[in-house]
């Protein structure tokens, strides 16, 4: 009975401290933590083809197909089936790939999230992200910022 007791004291000494926790989603937007994984990001123009994320994703999320002289041809990514354990990021070299925040993507299936690197330039969810005002890199890229936007597609 003490127990019981003190347990509701402490239910309502945070219930009349004027602190909340949860947000009315989705007419207010909830701030996720920093580290939070969400959706990636692919930029081709940073990509070296060195199929580290490839050979890191523990589901086949990704999967990158080469020609003959190992060149890139196709970045896929299936969405549907990643479980954002951010390794991809952590491995590429070039920081072609970033965690947003984003979380804000529905579908009927898991098949609907399966796109190429010329369909993920239409997502409209997946378009409008910047992933460099989503998330900074956390470390340094091997490649330099160079001259122009950086195409995240
Ligand atoms: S976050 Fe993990 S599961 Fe998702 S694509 Fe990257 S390595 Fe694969
Ligand atoms: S690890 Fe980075 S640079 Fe290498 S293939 Fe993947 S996205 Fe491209």
């Amino acid at each position: 009975m003490i127990g019981l007791l003190k347990s509701m004291a402490v239910t309502m000494k945070h219930a009349l401290d004027g602190k909340k926790f949860t947000v009315k989603y989705p007419e207010e937007e909830p701030e996720v933590s920093p580290r939070f994984r969400g959706v990636h990001k692919y930029s081709q123009e940073r990509c070296i083809w060195c199929r580290q994320c490839e050979n890191v994703c523990p589901n086949d999320t990704i999967q990158i197909v080469m020609d003959d002289q190992r060149n890139g041809e196709q970045y896929n990514l299936h969405i549907g089936q990643c479980i954002y354990c951010r390794l991809c990021e952590e491995v590429c070299p070039t920081d072609a790939i970033l965690l947003t925040q984003n979380f804000e993507f529905t579908a009927d299936g898991k098949h609907e999230f399966a796109y190429n690197k010329e369909q993920l330039k239409n997502v409209p969810w997946y378009k409008e992200i910047d992933p460099l005002e989503a998330r900074e890199p956390d470390r340094s890229a091997w490649v330099g910022e160079g001259d122009g936007e950086i195409d995240y597609q």
